[in-house]
């Protein structure tokens, strides 16, 4: 299959006739987030703009394709996102999110794909996609499959965070803060209004109160800082978590990778030798595709 475009990269944009083969024995992503309040300065799209941009990149990356993001995700909390009580926040039920992920992902295994990656972009989504995504494995439907679930802000490294972030409050109160501040700046500069408040006394991480008053756990909505943020640190960032994204996919730390479950690639030890064409679902050459991207500094989120 020949890509006509960056966007083309999303498995919805496939017609029936043509995605078995499209995606066989290749890779698929799928982006999760939420519509959740980020402050004064950002949309409640955050939590999908990041993944769906970061999900995109890496189908390029891998010569994948990606599902269009999930927007509702689960209840934000007022110790890691502000909880509820801001306008436009809005979740599904813990149980009902499983379900639906689950249900979701049963159907997606009729699909000939070899690996499955969940890109999470909503703190409180975590270990609920983990639930479903480990329920799906138990039930047979990911055999002979890889399955690799993340939220990004899992691969930034404490070195790139060191260099880069001063103070950093840990991730559950980086909500509306610098790094996702950064990021929309990057990706979507035109969501981004110039406020910058800053809280600074950020709620603990582990802990649930009530009532809690989101007037102390934040400063309109912000649970850390958003001084510092820019548009090249988002740029820096984004780059990182590709890099780490890829690094984790094919070298696959910890995960058992039996030489036959590679398809036409000269496994090694250490999984050096997976390349993004390993797993190229139609053999075409897709030369340059990711190299395409990256000359482009802003990518479209293509939000809906
Ligand atoms: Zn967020």
């Amino acid at each position: 299959m020949k890509i006509r475009s960056p966007w083309s990269r999303n498995l919805a944009e496939l017609s029936s006739a043509t995605v078995a083969e499209a995606v066989r024995g290749g890779t698929l992503i799928w982006p999760l987030g939420s519509i959740e309040q980020h402050g004064p300065h950002l949309p409640l799209a955050v939590d999908t703009v990041i993944p769906e941009a970061l999900a995109q990149q890496l189908a390029f990356e891998l010569d994948g394709y990606r599902l269009p993001v999930q927007p509702i995700g689960a209840r934000s909390l007022p110790q890691s996102g502000g909880g509820p009580a801001f306008p436009g926040t809005l979740h599904l039920r813990g149980d009902t999110l499983i379900r639906y992920l689950t249900e979701t992902l049963e159907s997606l295994c009729h699909l000939p794909f070899h690996r499955l990656i969940l890109l999470n972009g909503h703190f409180e989504n975590e270990a609920l996609i983990f639930e479903a995504v480990d329920d799906v494995r138990q039930r047979g439907l990911l055999d002979g499959r890889e399955a690799i679930a993340f939220s990004w802000w899992s691969l930034v490294t404490d070195a790139w965070l060191n260099e880069e972030v001063a103070g950093f409050p840990g991730w559950h109160a980086e909500h509306a803060g610098v790094t996702e501040t950064s990021l929309m700046l990057f990706l979507r500069p035109d969501l981004v209004s110039p406020e910058r408040p800053e809280h600074h006394n950020p709620p603990l991480a582990g802990i649930y109160l009530h009532p809690a008053d989101p007037t102390v756990t934040t400063n309109q909505g912000v649970l850390s800082s958003t001084v510092g943020a820019s548009q090249e640190l988002g740029e820096r960032l984004f780059w990182h978590v590709i890099s780490g994204a890829t690094a984790l996919v094919r070298q696959g730390p910890g995960m058992r990778r039996p030489a036959a479950a590679e398809p036409a690639a000269a496994a090694e030890p250490g999984g050096a030798a997976e390349s993004p064409t390993a797993t190229e679902p139609d053999g075409g050459a897709e030369s340059g595709g990711g190299a395409d991207l990256r000359a482009v500094p802003k990518l479209p989120a293509a939000t809906p």
